[in-house]
């Protein structure tokens, strides 16, 4: 195919996933509630092993104004549809939140997550992220964590962002999923362009904000091995733009997704865990690496979640854990015949698509 081919080709396999993401996305009943649906508090350790006592919220805000990416269900359970933040709601939640009673855990991390970008003022108001900096400067809050999309992250949301925060140190988790096009805008199907991305992490650089990368292993329409060469690629990618290390989400499978809909069909599986820890040791010599959505053997939400052979799963999540904290690869479990190791293979775009449009035939001809 010629590029003006491949990517026309691409275009239109982008509008079929998208419609299909939003068709099957539904509003629920925690529309316009008032308080965060998740309050938690835990211990991180950062990269030069300091660690620190995490307050971890996740405000009900507009929902995610741009609900297209295949696997995600956080949207579903924020306010999804509603796309109009509701500023006095937003305000009290992190008013409550930030009041201190004696009984709670300390902490000098907080992390506000909104199940979408909190820099988009659709979901979050303008006037209410300044708002938010103004109060978390004034608790003794040492660093503030929230999570964007790179396209709302520009000068006019961030300085005066950062201006209100003071001596706070913020950091921003973007959701980058794939360095490759064609994995990142179609198969993943987030509205986040290379360009917003580098943009968006050099304005950061510039403001001494620390970028926090997502990546996510096992998108739809890809095999495991490709999967791998992905995550590799990508961390090289997000290294080579001067970002310390990256953040690798194994994907789970949720109700109300693509990545579902396409699970019931017979045409997508959760990554095996063995392929979480190929893609782990590939990109380790890359970057710093630290695995997210650690509650791999959870039972939050109604989803499916990586798994592996019954001897193996734990001692792999365990393994995931530890060397997540230790950076150390020795942490990781060495192999099990239940899976052979993995060999990525370059991804082959053509080859790609064609299995993305024939995937996407077979599984709407089954209904
Ligand atoms: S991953 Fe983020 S941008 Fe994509 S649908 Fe979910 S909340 Fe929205
Ligand atoms: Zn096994």
């Amino acid at each position: 195919m010629s590029v003006t081919e491949v990517l026309a080709t691409e275009k239109a396999l982008r509008h079929r996933i998208t419609a299909l993401s939003r068709s099957l996305r539904e509003v629920t009943v925690v529309e316009h509630l008032q308080k965060p649906r998740y309050v938690g508090y835990d211990t991180i350790r950062d990269a030069d092993g300091t660690t620190h006592g995490r307050k971890k919220a996740i405000l009900m805000s507009g929902g995610c104004s741009v609900p297209t990416c295949t696997m995600c269900p956080f949207t579903n359970y924020n306010n999804f549809g509603l796309h109009a933040a509701n500023p006095n709601g937003l305000r009290d939640q992190v008013a409550t939140l930030l009041h201190r009673s004696d009984d709670e855990p300390d902490y000098d991390v907080l992390a506000l997550y909104n199940d979408g970008s909190f820099f988009a003022r659709r979901e979050v108001p303008a006037d209410v992220q300044i708002d938010i900096a103004r109060r978390v400067a004034a608790t003794g809050v040492r660093r503030l964590v929230v999570e964007s999309l790179p396209q709302f992250v520009t000068t006019d949301t961030l300085e005066p962002f950062v201006d209100a925060l003071g001596d706070v140190q913020l950091e921003v988790g973007i959701g980058l999923q794939s360095a490759d096009r064609l994995v990142r805008e179609t198969l993943v199907n987030t509205r986040v362009t290379r360009e917003s991305f580098e943009a968006a992490v050099a304005l950061m650089q510039a403001h001494t904000v620390i970028p926090k990368v997502y990546l996510m292993v096992g998108p739809p329409f890809l095999t495991e091995a490709e999967a791998v060469t992905d995550v590799i690629d990508s961390t090289a990618y997000v290294a080579s733009r001067g970002v310390d290390g990256v953040t690798v989400c194994p994907t789970r499978l949720a109700p109300n997704t693509v990545a579902w809909w396409l699970y019931q069909r017979g045409h997508y599986h959760a990554p095996n865990l063995w392929s979480v820890v190929d893609a782990v040791r590939g990109a380790h010599t890359k970057a710093a690496v630290r695995v997210a959505c650690i509650n791999m053997r959870g039972t939050d939400f109604d989803s499916i979640y990586p798994d592996s052979c019954e001897r193996c799963a734990n001692p792999i999540v365990d393994g995931l854990v530890s060397y997540s904290i230790s950076g150390d690869l020795v942490d990781l479990p060495a192999a099990c015949r239940c899976r052979e190791p993995i060999q990525p293979v370059a991804l082959d775009h053509d080859h790609i698509l064609a299995r993305t449009a024939a995937t996407m035939d077979a599984c709407e001809a089954i209904a």
